[in-house]
């Protein structure tokens, strides 16, 4: 689903647990696309097609699944990042993460091409997507959140729901880590906001206000 410009977002909406994606299309060198979070291949539970479903949706939005270039994976959980190590065997996609959760992410058999760490994403080719990477650890040690300033987005990952947070009793988790976290992703200016599942809610708030009173409500409780 086409949000703004070349930013489009990919909402699980399977029986199954699976993460939310979003795609900028043709920000790489060669007009290839940028994808976040392609999720699982199949669903653990119902075995759900995450990827090919993931395909599909990219198809109907009249771009090419191969054309990506780059997968950012926000954490190194299967429901985020196992299609990448498929996408990245199958188009030769580059797969950036933070290097603290790059050992989940070898036993799904990938590995990263690309360490993340803080501040604007520039690639070695040339590339630029205006992005600004932020290390946000709690719900996992190398979890990662991305900022698009002009455009006023956050892909949040599994630090921010729909009025709840990530758990934080996986191995690596930190509660004052995630709170610490939330907190900075709270100080940034954000109209739009992409959840990294569609837990209660379809994951996607839209609205500098709605945005804000989420990130109140969680931080009352945490
Ligand atoms: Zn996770």
């Amino acid at each position: 689903m086409k949000i703004f410009d070349n930013f489009y977002i990919y909402l699980w909406q399977g029986r199954d647990n699976n993460c939310n994606a979003c795609l900028l299309a043709g920000v790489l060198k060669g007009g290839r696309h940028l994808l976040v979070d392609p999720g699982h291949v199949r669903t653990p539970s119902y075995r759900e097609p995450g990827l090919e479903k993931l395909a599909r949706e990219i198809g109907r939005d009249g771009l090419d699944y191969s054309s990506v270039g780059l997968v950012i994976v926000t954490h190194g959980h299967p429901d985020h990042c196992e299609a990448a190590a498929v996408l990245q065997r199958e188009t030769g996609a580059l797969v950036a993460m933070h290097r603290a959760d790059e050992e989940m992410f070898q036993m799904l058999g990938g590995r990263a091409d690309i360490y993340l760490q803080e501040g604007t994403l520039e690639l070695a080719n040339g590339s630029k997507t205006g992005l600004e990477i932020f290390h946000s650890p709690g719900h996992s040690p190398g979890h990662v959140t991305i900022y698009w300033p002009s455009r006023k987005a956050l892909i949040a990952g599994d630090c921010i729901f729909y009025r709840s947070t990530g758990r934080t009793d996986l191995p690596g988790g930190s509660h004052q880590a995630l709170r610490d976290s939330i907190e900075r992703m709270s100080r940034l200016d954000v109209e739009c906001l992409l959840c990294g599942h569609p837990y209660g809610h379809p994951g996607f708030i839209r609205g500098r206000e709605e945005v804000r009173e989420n990130f109140e409500l969680i931080l009352s409780y945490l």
